[in-house]
């Protein structure tokens, strides 16, 4: 037997179409600024697909690119004028910053009405409110991959390996939200392979190639993985690679996301999708 592979391309495709499609119905296309600091080339591929991808639905994307060298003063001030910009409607600072950089002073700087990273600690609080809020958008599209396959998660153990601000901790929170009983594991864990063989949504949020092996996986259980991690290959170029050893994982598990073509094209069309809920509740306040 082997697992279901879950298309993420296919889910963000969908997902895509349908933000077009509510951009094409707006008097004016919605505003996205996304803040580069650095040369990191992982994270200018990134910064150069999200704004692609904006440019294909209909947004109106642009790039704020900044030296390393950038002082904190000045990229508060970078995101204060986007703040007070009326035609920007979300600002994403694309992550990690480098060492001189606060970044919590930095994600708390953005207006949390324009936080489509959902960074803020405001949407962050909403968030384990239950309220309404801008939701991180890589843990809201592993959502969207999960209930597409369970809509009704009361009474599934979900597991979550990591716990970052930005994946671990607000993924913890939607399965909450959606009644899983929910188990949060970190690097101080102690035997988390012995926690994971309970779960029946497993998702991995690491960044360590191969560490979820196919035995620690229960059977039919749904796989998610996160991890993303750039290693380099023996003819030169790199590779990809998940959290999850896949071809052990695949003869286990139930439905499980590859990487690529799994979590990364849904972070991506969440991005989307919060870009225009953003805009929309901007200006219905107007
Ligand atoms: P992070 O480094 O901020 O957090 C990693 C977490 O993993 C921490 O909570 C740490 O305690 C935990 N951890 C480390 N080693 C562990 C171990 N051996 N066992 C259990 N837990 C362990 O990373 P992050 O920003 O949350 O990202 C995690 C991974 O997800 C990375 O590979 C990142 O590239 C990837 N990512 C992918 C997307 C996407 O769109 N596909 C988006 C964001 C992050």
């Amino acid at each position: 037997m082997t697992a279901e592979i879950i298309d993420g391309r296919k889910h963000a495709q969908t997902l895509l179409d349908s933000v077009a499609a509510d951009i094409a119905a707006m008097p004016q296309a919605p505003g996205l600024a996304v803040v580069l600091v650095g040369g990191d080339p992982a994270s200018a591929i990134y910064v150069r697909n999200k704004v692609r991808t904006a440019q294909t639905v209909g947004l109106r994307g642009e790039t704020e690119i900044l030296p390393d060298s950038v002082s904190e003063a000045e990229l508060l001030a970078i995101i204060a004028t986007l703040n007070a910009r009326d035609d920007i409607d979300g600002i994403l600072v694309q992550l990690p910053l480098p060492p001189h950089i606060n970044t919590l002073r930095i994600m708390a700087a953005v207006d949390p009405a324009k936080d489509v990273d959902g960074l803020h600690a405001l949407n962050a609080g909403r968030l384990l409110h239950g309220a309404d809020a801008l939701i991180p958008c890589t843990p809201l599209g592993c959502m969207k991959l999960i209930t597409s396959l369970v809509p009704d998660l009361t009474g599934y153990h979900a597991v979550v390996i990591g716990a970052s601000n930005i994946v671990g901790k607000p993924m913890a929170a939607l399965l909450l939200d959606e009644r899983a009983t929910v188990t949060q594991t970190h690097i101080h864990t102690r035997d988390t392979q012995f926690i994971c063989r309970g779960a029946d949504i497993l998702v991995s949020a690491v960044g360590k190639p191969g560490l979820v092996r196919g035995d620690w996986i229960k059977p039919r259980a749904i796989v998610i993985d996160v991890g993303t991690t750039r290693v380099e290959k023996a003819g030169g170029g790199h590779d990809v690679r998940g959290d999850v050893a896949f071809d052990e994982a695949v003869k286990v598990a139930g439905a499980i996301t590859p990487v690529p073509g799994g979590v990364g094209p849904m972070t991506i069309a969440c991005l989307m999708e919060n870009t225009v809920k953003a805009a929309k509740a901007r200006r219905a306040r107007r």
